[in-house]
């Protein structure tokens, strides 16, 4: 059984709806891959292997009794513990919410629910999105599954660590600065960040509500196409929901896999990692995404180099709006509502209880992120801070405008660096911050941006970053997929099946 859990998901639909295999069978297979590896691995904070077996045995039932299913009914996946699910622990890899099972699914989550997926179980995070590592969780250390002494990459860690390690087959994430590419980039996967506000943001856990999106973490381009195109679209739950029709994602990487990409015009950003801004770039990595450019030119890319001068302000800029939205958004957090309660002994008043529930339910990269939004969002400072911050935010968004003028796409590495080993960058937040320096210009944008495998640097995976203007993450695939489809051929495998699995199942 256990190739079932190295197949991507498309592949395991097509078995699905051939009957070539059950979805009970299929479950089965991933929950040993888990009770076998999630030890080392760390990627889960809760499964529940009787529900998930009874959701798919229901699906079995229908597809049996001869029931018209959609191409995803049976298919297992994970969820990002950020992801309200109803009656199913809900923590966002923070004490705060230890206990909390929520009385409602997010609309994303009722969508896949909708669809005939199977949840295996939420994935470990960074407390609240915050890191890019997710050592910030307030639960476990989670792996690499290329190399178990290093990170999974952040927030979305657990998620990227599932799907990379064969313990899902593919993942929902959520990404405010990177943690759907960054994960991706580091663990050899495929993330995608939709264009903000195509994907319901109803139901998930905020961190910071102008830069939130969810999106698909998976093996393969058309993979992550499929579980995107399944989770978008407009929902009048969510006040920021565009209402635009879904667009047409898995046909775009359909097309994209026949590799011509004659007459698309590419930007590569100057300030990304070109020249006069190569710190903090790995060497290997700028050397991996020069021959993808080279490979974009040879599938008939017209390539040029494009300045953005607004983007090497993006990282201060970023980490100036999103802790201002986060310490209003983690308000709600005060030991009445939800999950932890400390010192409720009818000797303390409220202000007490909640002033307690606070300092032991929140780890120290919240704190520092709630203390640092407050303070840029108070009177005296709002101006030199986040008014600021705000004004950097509408150049980097003026940047992008004018390059779209020129180009159809802009690339970039995803990450300066591959996976980092645990614990190197826990005492130094500026390192940690660093990490996010190619994907905060996108986020702070709302516009759409991939990440896809480009190669190895000292055997670890490197991403390569595929930018597109809002509402066109049709292109982020297509090119996603031209590239992919180049490299495996090139290659004669997939990027993944460099991995060598470990499993004992
Ligand atoms: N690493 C960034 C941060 O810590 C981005 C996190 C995210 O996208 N959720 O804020």
């Amino acid at each position: 059984m256990s190739e079932l859990t190295t197949t991507d998901a498309a592949e395991l639909g097509r078995l699905l709806t051939a009957g070539e295999v059950s979805s009970a069978d299929l479950t089965r297979a991933y929950l040993d891959r888990i009770a076998a590896d999630d030890d080392a691995i760390g990627a889960y904070l809760h499964v529940d292997a009787e529900a998930a077996l009874r959701s798919a045995e229901q699906v079995d039932a229908a597809r049996a009794d001869g029931g018209v299913l959609g191409p995803l009914a049976g298919i297992p996946l994970a969820l990002k513990d950020v992801v309200v699910t109803e009656g199913v622990p809900t923590t966002s890899g923070s004490k705060i919410l230890e206990g909390w099972r929520p009385p409602y699914d997010a609309t994303l989550a009722a969508r896949l629910k909708n669809a005939g997926t199977v949840l295996l179980g939420k994935t470990n995070m960074d407390e609240f999105a915050m890191g890019s590592s997710t050592e910030n969780s307030a639960y476990r250390v989670t792996r690499n599954p290329w190399d178990h002494d290093r990170i999974p990459g952040g927030s979305s860690g657990g998620s990227s660590a599932a799907v990379a390690g064969g313990l899902a087959p593919w993942a929902i994430g959520t990404d405010t600065g990177g943690s759907i590419r960054q994960p991706a980039a580091v663990t050899g996967l495929v993330g995608h960040k939709p264009t903000y506000g195509s994907v319901s943001r109803f139901g998930l856990i905020a961190f910071s509500s102008s830069l939130d999106q969810a999106g698909p973490m998976a093996r393969t381009v058309l993979d992550a196409a499929l579980l995107h195109e399944a989770i978008a679209g407009h929902d009048p739950l969510d006040s920021t929901s565009i209402n635009a029709p879904v667009p047409v994602l898995a046909e775009s990487a359909r097309r994209g896999a026949e590799g011509d990409l004659a007459g698309l015009r590419v930007g590569v950003v100057t300030e990304l990692g070109g020249d006069g801004h190569t710190e903090g770039y790995e060497a290997g990595v700028l050397a991996r995404f020069a021959e993808t450019v080279a490979l974009l030119e040879s599938l008939g890319a017209e390539v040029r180099p494009v300045s953005c001068p607004a983007f090497d302000l993006a990282l201060p800029a970023y980490y100036l709006i999103a802790p201002s939205e986060a310490s209003s958004n983690l308000a709600r957090f005060d030991g009445v509502r939800y999950g932890l309660r400390v010192g409720d002994d009818g000797d303390r008043d409220l202000d007490e209880v909640m002033a307690l529930t606070r300092e032991q339910g929140f780890g120290p990269e919240v704190k520092r992120r709630i203390i640092l939004g407050t303070y840029a969002l108070s009177s005296g400072y709002y101006d030199a801070y986040y008014g600021q911050a705000q004004k950097v935010r509408t150049l980097i968004t003026r940047d992008f405008t004018t390059a779209w003028e020129d180009v159809d796409v802009l690339v970039s590495p995803t990450s300066p660096t591959v996976a980092w080993p645990v614990g190197a960058r826990v005492d130094d937040p500026i390192a940690m911050y660093a990490a996010d320096l190619c994907t905060l210009p996108a986020s702070l944008a709302g516009i759409p941006a991939i990440s896809v495998p480009c190669g190895l640097s000292d055997g670890l995976p490197v991403g390569f970053q595929v930018m597109a203007p809002a509402l066109a993450d049709d292109r982020c695939y297509q090119v996603a997929a031209a590239l992919e489809a180049a490299q495996d051929a090139a290659r004669g495998s997939r990027f993944l099946d460099q991995l060598p699995v470990r499993s004992a199942a």
